[in-house]
């Protein structure tokens, strides 16, 4: 298989009205400026969402003024030639000139010129499967298939949809049934396309929500996964890469960086972000033990955005002199952010759900430069000291067993919020929670006092629901503070009252809890005292990070590593909100100190681009140096 990185992933989706499709697409001239930009990998489209295909299909549409040309096939074979791997793009809801001429298999009877999504549970599943093989006949060498889209559509409610649940006994107005309904449809359809995808190829289904489906967590429907997060666009920011990534390494051998040249949304087709968001991109998806994917619109008439080409050059470049340290390394993790499996409402995935809590953890745990895994309980917890249980992690049956057996073979956790509490929220679900909860607190306004390092001395705002408890026999490290009894007013008006002897912060041995939802707070609010109080907690387990440095808050530093040396990767630039995170240019950093803490003893270190040797010093801490300057990236090499 042809490696998945320095990737470039084309889309193009074609109106009928589009006149010269393909009329200055010359494929050898488009697969040697790859080439010299240095890109290794695309994804082109073989159909586009509006349902026209780009190749001679004998099944589907082809785009009419593309004349029976085949832009896929002559793609597959110049790209080659240079070893650039392809991958083909399907949609697999939206597929409008399908749509259009096939109504019967619409979730909804829309006219033509609208997104009609496609139902799976009509002859257009077969029609997908077939799409897949044809593919793959006419075009036995292609390395991948890309199937997008497939979780975007809601429920269908067409009569064959509804008759086809009362035929299974469900009942179409249960929202919960709808829904399981229309997910065991859309695994049914991942399930068809990817069988139909020879052995030893990439298969990517964009959307399939399988992780902590008990049922399907071992149907391997992916060979790899892509975290499709345009940083400017839409909700995505920049803190959802390193979110996602963070819990789906442990399941997918390769997590690409699907980031994109976009200002403000997907196919935005004229813009272009600026070649250092582009480069912070593509570092951060190596710094979090990714690769990198740049998403594109491509023009229909099959021509490049030149500005774009020579920014993937300029930083494709800087990534290939780096590949022989980062291909084989994998990230190091010391912390691990728990999320439970407890299927609560009608959704499959407590984790997506949630993605705010975990964002709101990736942020203040990047910002204080501890490595972090998200985890459940299909990973080795034993990896590591300190688990944290965030904001909404409460344990059912199974789940306090595998946190018990954690405990006993001698983990620490710190818990926030409503984690730990039993299904019900009526107490702590297990008894190594030695506090007395002692309901929801539901005023407008709450606050704590603590005598700790960078924590300010006044009655601190919580600024988020939480739950009231004592700590009792515990250690009671922080006192909960309400506000006035003057009812539910404004917060202005909520000013802090006394210390009612209750406890925000308490810790029984290895367990320590904070009563409000820290990570939540954090997402929203940014508050450094609530990032200080938490590394105040985990510095009482882990009293030394594997990176100690002088690093400003918004820089990041990782590390990966294989069994003959560590990586150090230091990023610098600051995404400010200009109405879309902007990143325009890096942010210089100069005579910065590092410790790095290693399993081995170090026999050099040096920069991974230009092998520049730095000195160091090594003791019972870990290995000290110094950078000079980090001009908003730098790869440090700890060889062993
Ligand atoms: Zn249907």
């Amino acid at each position: 298989m042809r490696p998945l990185k320095r990737t470039i992933h084309f889309d193009m989706h074609t109106q009928k009205e589009v006149y010269d499709v393909g009329s200055q697409f010359d494929a050898a001239a488009f697969a040697q400026t790859l080439y010299e930009s240095k890109v290794k990998y695309i994804t082109f489209f073989a159909r586009c969402n509006r349902g026209y295909s780009y190749y001679p299909t004998k099944i589907g549409i082809c785009h009419p003024s593309l004349n029976g040309r085949d832009m896929l096939g002559e793609i597959v074979r110049e790209c080659h030639k240079h070893d650039i791997g392809v991958t083909a793009y399907v949609n697999a809801v939206l597929s409008q000139a399908v749509a259009d001429a096939h109504p019967e298999w619409t979730r909804s009877r829309l006219k033509s010129g609208n997104r009609s999504e496609l139902c799976f549970n009509t002859g257009y599943i077969n029609h997908l499967e077939s799409e897949a093989k044809e593919i793959f006949s006419m075009y036995p060498d292609l390395d991948g298939y890309f199937l997008d889209c497939i979780g975007l559509a809601a429920p269908c409610k067409q009569k064959e949809c509804i008759d086809t649940m009362l035929k299974n006994g469900l009942d179409p107005d249960n929202q919960s049934q709808l829904l399981e309904f229309d997910h065991e449809l859309k695994i049914e359809a991942a399930r068809r396309v990817r069988d139909a995808v020879p052995a030893g190829k990439y298969f990517f289904c964009n959307g399939i929500k399988e992780l902590q489906d008990e049922k399907y967590i071992n149907e391997k429907f992916n060979t790899h996964y892509e975290v499709e997060s345009v940083p400017g666009c839409g909700s995505w920011g920049y803190d959802c890469f390193p979110t996602l990534i963070s819990y789906n390494r442990h399941f997918y051998n390769k997590v690409m960086y699907m980031a994109g040249r976009f200002q403000i949304e997907w196919t935005d087709f004229g813009g272009l972000r600026p070649e250092a968001a582009l480069e912070y991109d593509a570092f951060t998806a190596l710094a979090f033990g990714g690769q990198i994917t740049i998403g594109d619109c491509m023009h229909p008439r099959g021509t490049f955005i030149s500005p774009l080409m020579k920014t993937v050059k300029k930083v494709y470049s800087q990534i290939e002199t780096v590949e022989k340290w980062t291909d084989n390394a994998k990230y190091v993790p010391e912390i691990g952010v728990y999320c439970t499996h407890n299927k609560t409402k009608e959704q499959h995935n407590t984790f997506i759900e949630n993605l705010n809590v975990f964002k709101g953890a990736q942020r203040v745990l990047a910002e204080l430069k501890y490595q972090f895994d998200f985890v459940d309980r299909h990973c080795d917890l034993s990896l590591y000291k300190v688990l944290i249980l965030p904001d909404n992690m409460t344990l059912d049956k199974d789940e306090q067993s595998v946190i018990s057996e954690y405990l006993k073979n001698g983990g620490n956790i710190i818990s926030t919020g409503f984690s730990a509490l039993n299904m019900d929220k009526t107490g702590f679900a297990l008894p190594q929670w030695a506090f007395e909860y002692t309901g929801i607190d539901n005023a407008r306004a709450s606050y704590f006092t603590m005598d700790a390092e960078n924590i300010p001395d006044m009655d601190v705002a919580i600024y988020n629901p939480a739950i009231r408890m004592k700590a009792n026999d515990a250690e009671n490290l922080a006192n909960y503070v309400p506000s006035y009894p003057v009812g539910n007013v404004d917060y202005v008006y909520a000013q802090p009252d006394k210390p009612t002897g209750e406890s925000v912060v308490a810790r029984n041995d290895n367990v320590t809890h904070i009563s409000f939802s820290l990570f939540t707070a954090y997402e929203g609010a940014a508050y450094p005292p609530h990032k200080y109080l938490l590394e105040n907690l985990i510095k009482h387990y882990l009293p030394q990070k594997y990176i100690t440095c002088d690093l400003p808050t918004y820089a990041r530093a990782t590390l990966t590593a294989t069994e003959d040396y560590t990586l150090l990767h230091i990023l610098s630039y600051c995404p400010e909100r200009r109405g879309v995170p902007v990143v325009e240019e890096a942010i210089d950093l100069y005579n910065k100190s590092f410790i790095i803490k290693t399993p081995k003893s170090v026999k050099s270190v040096f920069d991974a681009q230009t092998q520049e040797n730095i000195d160091f010093t090594q003791d019972e801490k870990g290995i000290h140096f110094n950078i000079d300057k980090i001009p908003g990236h730098r790869m440090i090499v700890l060889q062993y």
